[in-house]
This record gives structure tokens, sequence and C-alpha cells, in this order.
């Protein structure tokens, strides 16, 4: 029988702060053992196939062995959740040229070693500078007002806010954006439409909804439960998701709701919406999938490097052998590739599922090296 050990805690801090909403914070914990693993198998009496959409999962999944403790009928695959992975190409590109033509870059580390098609902002001859976030590229900017300085602003939805609230602040003049943000449920949708990872469910991404909250996910008629990241967060996601699944029901659960409400963080998604516009974009490995990025608005263009410097970015293909594109779309594992662990590893990285701490090869390769 499974042994759950519900504690509900009440954080007054995380609530006077605001950091994840205005609703008392609470913690769910699961006690883990075979009972875990003896309960899915009862819920569990056919194939399913789940997608989760967050690197930091698929690190929590790897590390702590949990789809060793799945009964075999249940799988659950990577979709498109390292925002390095899907930035395609061509952006990377773009950013090359920036430092090429004389700006200082300031990018997140994992972004450094990505590829491009002829170099990577590790290797370019310019002045690429590796920050924490947006508030040191602006500090940068501040201290060298003779030159262009430009931040690469990846991610999802979670890091948006605070470039949105940085530059309501008036950064200098000197200073830019090359936005490359994605946004997750148009990403679900393509997926769903396409029909080709045959999914059965998603485990929503915890960081996103703690920002966005799930209303914009219960469009969906598909099993969702947003899950957080310690290995009874996900364990308890995935049961969740096991049984809506068996039920034949089609709803958005919250496995998280110590950090997730319903509405998110609002003062957070308006400053978004105050700074930004969605926008068509391309995802490495989808095609241009219809308001699932973000432009600046026109009333903050002048801190939009890609107008500033008037920067194309190039549609590219793939490099031969690498599969990155079907490991991010879930109908591919890291180790159907075939040069996984031999011609791409961390250290010489082919694509940039290798690169990022986020990034599903990556993470396979560290925790099946370490088993
Ligand atoms: S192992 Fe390397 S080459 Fe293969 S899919 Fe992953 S990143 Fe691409």
């Amino acid at each position: 029988m499974l042994v759950l050990e519900v504690e509900i805690i009440r954080y007054p801090w995380f609530k006077s702060n605001g950091l994840y909403g205005t609703n008392a914070y609470s913690s769910i914990r699961m006690t883990l053992g075979s009972d875990i693993a003896q309960t899915l198998a009862r819920v569990v009496d056919r194939d399913i196939r789940v997608m989760h959409v967050c690197g930091t999962h698929e690190a929590a999944i790897a590390k702590y062995g949990i789809r060793s403790v799945l009964p075999p009928q249940m799988k659950i695959v990577m979709g498109p959740g390292c925002p390095v992975c899907i930035t395609p190409q061509g952006e990377i590109d773009a950013a090359v040229e920036l430092a090429e033509r004389g700006c200082i870059v300031c990018t997140y580390g994992d972004l450094l070693r990505v590829p491009g098609t002829r170099s990577s902002l590790e290797k370019v001859n310019g002045d690429v500078r590796i920050v924490q976030g947006i508030t040191k590229a602006v500090e940068i900017a501040r201290e060298n007002p003779d030159k262009e300085v430009a931040f690469i602003s990846v991610g999802f939805e979670t890091t948006v806010p605070t470039i949105a609230a940085t530059l309501m602040m008036n950064p200098p003049e000197n200073f830019s954006v090359l936005v490359s943000h994605r946004l997750v449920p148009p990403a679900m949708e393509w997926l769903m439409a396409q029909g080709e990872a045959s999914l059965d469910g998603f485990i929503l991404p915890g960081h996103v909804c703690a920002v966005m909250g799930y209303h914009e996910y219960e469009q969906f008629k598909v099993p969702q439960v947003v899950a957080g990241f310690e290995p009874e967060d996900v364990l308890l996601g995935l049961l969740m998701l096991a049984e809506q699944i068996e039920n034949g029901e089609a709803k958005v659960e919250n496995a998280y709701p110590r950090v997730v409400t319903r509405e998110g963080n609002v003062k957070a998604q308006r400053l978004m919406h105050e700074v930004f516009t969605p926008a068509d974009v391309e995802w490495r490995g989808f095609p241009v999938i219809p308001k699932s990025g973000l432009m600046l608005k026109p009333e903050f263009e002048q801190f939009d490097a890609q107008k500033k410097f008037d920067l194309v970015f190039e549609k590219v293909t793939k490099k031969a052998g690498c599969i990155c594109d079907q490991v991010l779309r879930g109908i591919a594992e890291p180790t159907d590739c075939k040069l996984f662990g031999k011609v791409c590893t961390p250290r010489v990285p082919v694509g940039p599922c290798m690169v990022s701490h986020e990034g599903a090869c990556r993470i396979w390769h560290q925790y099946n090296q370490r088993r």
C-alpha cells in the first residue's frame, strides 16, 4: 500500500514576499519506497506515454532514477523543455555576429558553447562575457558608454518578467537585448496537433506555471499535471497523471500547490505584457509556431538588438548526424543518436542538447555514466 505522507506547511514569508502569488504556501511530500511503484503498477494497466516539457524535470528524473521505479508500461519522454536547446541556430549565429561586429555580448554560461554555423560565442573573436542575468549586463553597459552592449535573452516565460522590469527602468542607450524567448503552451499545442509522439498526457513545468499559473493549459483537452522538482513532486505528478489517463479524464491538476496557483504571479505577468507581445517564431526542431515567442513592443524597440543592428535570423539546416530535433519533439531518446557519448560529449558537443545543463543528452550522459 502506498505510504503517503502529506504535510501542509504554511510559510508567511513566501506570502509576504509575493514570490509565487498570494496564496499561502503549502508543501506536499510523498514518502517514497517500493509502495509507490506498486501503486503506479496497479493504476497503469496499459501502455501510456507522457511528456514533460522542462529540462529541470529531466534532470530530477535522471538523477533520482525515477524511470527505474515506474511500471514498464509507463514511458516518460522529453519535450522541448531546454531553452538553450530550442534556440534555433540562426539566433546563435546572430549572437556571434554581434560579437564579431564589436558589441560586448553578455550571455548565460549555458549558451556559450552551443555551436553556431561558423563559430560559437565561446570561440568567436570578440568580447563575450558570462553574466548571471540582465542586471549585470546593464551594469556593463553603464561602465562602457562608448561600446554597444547586447544581452542574449533566452528562456521560457519564467525569465521574461525580470527582463521586462529592467527595460522599464531606462537602461542606457548603448544597451540592447537579443530577444529569444519562447512560450510553452503553443509548442504543446503543436505537438498535440502533430501527434507524432503519441502522447497520453503532459507533466507541466512547475517553474513556468509559478509565473504564468496553469489556467492557459485548460484549453487543451488532454490530461495534464503541474509538478515540482523534488523526486517526490515528480512521482506525485506522474501518479496523478496516470490516474487521470486511466480514468479517461482530461483536465489540469496541480501537484505543486506550495508554489503554483491557477492564476500564477499576476504582477509578473502584467510586467511581461507591458513590454512584450507574442510573435511567430521558429524553434529548433520545429517549424515557425504561431505566437510561440515574444518581441518587444514598439515603445521598447530602441532596446531590440535585432532591429538596432539589422540582424536577420537565417534558417539553418541541422548538423548531419545530430538528432536534437527529434529528441526535442519526444520521438527519439539521446541514446538513439549514433554520436551520443562517442563523437558528441559534454567536452566536445555536436548539438545543443549536449551543451546545456537542461539538455537531455547532457543529462543522460552525466547520470548514465554515474550509474
Ligand atoms: S548526442 Fe549530440 S549529436 Fe546526438 S542528438 Fe544529442 S546533442 Fe545532437
